[in-house]
């Protein structure tokens, strides 16, 4: 098939990419001139496991392009994916100016039928908003369908190719056969592709997304209450996460949630729900718990430290808001790091591959090392806040031997307390005794 996906960032490169990989034509397109001039260098602006090598191999085998001509990608494509961002707006809502404004230029650039399909997260009522938009300006039949994307940063290919489920918001089944035909080669091992109205498509993904949080921030709260009363959240996490009923995902508590996803979403679900009228109490519980999570590695660092900071170094491990990435969007580093240097401490960091991005947020005020390991000479602490695989093994002896006080503060349990009180540490995690 042939295919335009308008907005080449995180979702869009991704799902392009993909859909080149099993087979179809493929032109991403994005207004973003030095973006796709990098993208045509071979140069992939995100760090995404996997993701190089296979735009690599599909350019090679001229199945993928890049483009800022919208016009022409689309004249060339039966489907039209808008990919492009929707940031939180002033009042919380899902700025939608990016995505009208696509379905408009496809509009007019449309010289024959066109499938459009709403790939951005939207909230309900997108759907129609797109089509009225595109309406305005061609007298081209098409159609229009809201497929919410589920991936997650660190994983993405993994997801988009195997998912556990695609969802496809359309009302007419001709269109819907479409969908399953472009996505046929992603469920074959019998994933559902379950096709619905738009307005429950659009739901779904706000609904998935407020799900997940909901369960972070209670999780978060439990490890506050196990802080408390000396239980251990980790035992607790087993025994509730083994009820089939519960599930083990998403119940490991740490610093909080960030990303480019969990705040805006469900920012624009609370704004869906109060524009009908309802206050979605729940929603802004599982904000306001997130948000002093973000800041209880600073509590627990100034309890040490009987609220003194100043003057001190601390080795900050992880910066991007989840291993796997270089996204920095609301991550709870920013938080802590901020929190620290705002009491007159001075912070030495590390991430695998978020520093360029961090160097952007933070310029000098930070310093960053290369190896982990070099933040932590004369460092008066420890603070984790990103687990990247290769932290949670280290060579416990050699920290410690370097750190002028060795007080690990654990924002993500990623180490074993007795091991590290046994070897002379102070340690500190979310809710583990
Ligand atoms: P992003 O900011 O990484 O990418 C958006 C891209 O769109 C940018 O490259 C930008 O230059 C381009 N763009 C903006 N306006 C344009 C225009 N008029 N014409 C052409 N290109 C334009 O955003 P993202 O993380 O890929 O998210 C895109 C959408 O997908 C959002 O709605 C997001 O909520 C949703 N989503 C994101 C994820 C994720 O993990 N990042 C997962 C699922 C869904």
């Amino acid at each position: 098939m042939k295919i335009t996906v308008v907005g080449s960032g995180y979702v869009g490169l991704v799902v392009g990419t993909c859909f080149a990989e099993s087979g179809n034509n493929v032109v991403c397109v994005d207004s973003d001139v030095s973006k796709i001039e990098a993208l045509k260098a071979g140069k992939i602006p995100i760090y995404e496991p996997g993701l190089e090598e296979m735009v690599k191999r599909n350019v090679e085998e001229e199945r993928l392009e890049f483009t800022t001509d919208l016009e022409g990608a689309v004249r060339r494509s039966l489907i039209n994916f808008i990919a492009v961002g929707t940031p939180q707006g002033e009042d919380g809502s899902a700025d939608l100016q990016h995505v009208l404004g696509v379905a408009r230029a496809i509009g007019q650039s449309m010289d024959a039928y066109k499938v459009i399909v709403t790939k951005s997260t939207v909230p309900v009522g997108t759907a129609k908003k797109v089509r009225e938009a595109i309406a305005q300006v061609t007298s081209h039949p098409f159609d229009v369908v809201s497929n919410p994307e589920f991936l997650k940063e660190g994983a993405a290919l993994d997801d988009f190719l195997k998912p556990d489920r695609v969802v496809v918001g359309c009302d007419d089944p001709r269109v819907a056969e479409i969908m399953k035909e472009l996505y046929a080669p992603f469920v074959r091992t019998g994933k559902p592709i379950l096709v619905m109205d738009p307005a429950s498509a659009e739901l779904a993904k706000y609904t998935a997304n407020a799900m997940l949080a909901t369960r972070i921030s209670f999780m978060n709260e439990i490890a506050t209450i196990c802080d408390r009363v000396g239980a251990d959240v980790n035992r607790v996490r087993e025994a509730v996460g083994t009820d089939s009923r519960i599930g083990m995902s998403f119940l490991f508590p740490g610093v909080g949630y960030g990303g480019s996803c969990f705040p805006k979403d469900l920012k624009a679900l609370a704004h869906t729900a109060r524009s009908m009228d309802y206050d979605f109490r729940l929603l802004t519980a599982v904000e306001a718990v997130n948000e002093r999570q973000k800041a209880v590695l600073v509590e627990k660092v100034l309890d040490h430290y009987q609220g003194d900071v100043k003057g001190k170094t601390f080795a900050v491990w992880g910066l991007a808001f989840k291993p796997q990435t270089d996204d920095m969007r609301e991550a709870p580093a920013i938080v802590v790091i901020n929190g620290l240097l705002a009491r007159g401490a001075k912070v030495r960091a590390f991430d695998p591959q978020a520093m360029p991005v961090a160097k952007k947020i933070f310029g000098n005020k930070i310093e960053f090392v290369h190896k982990y390991y070099d933040s932590l000479p004369g460092a008066d602490g420890l603070v984790i806040v990103t687990e990247w695989t290769e932290f949670r093994r280290p060579d416990f002896e050699k920290m410690k031997a370097m750190m002028k006080t060795p007080v690990v503060f654990d924002g993500r349990n990623i180490f074993n307390p007795a091991t590290l009180r046994k070897l002379g540490f102070t340690y500190y995690g979310i809710g583990v005794r």
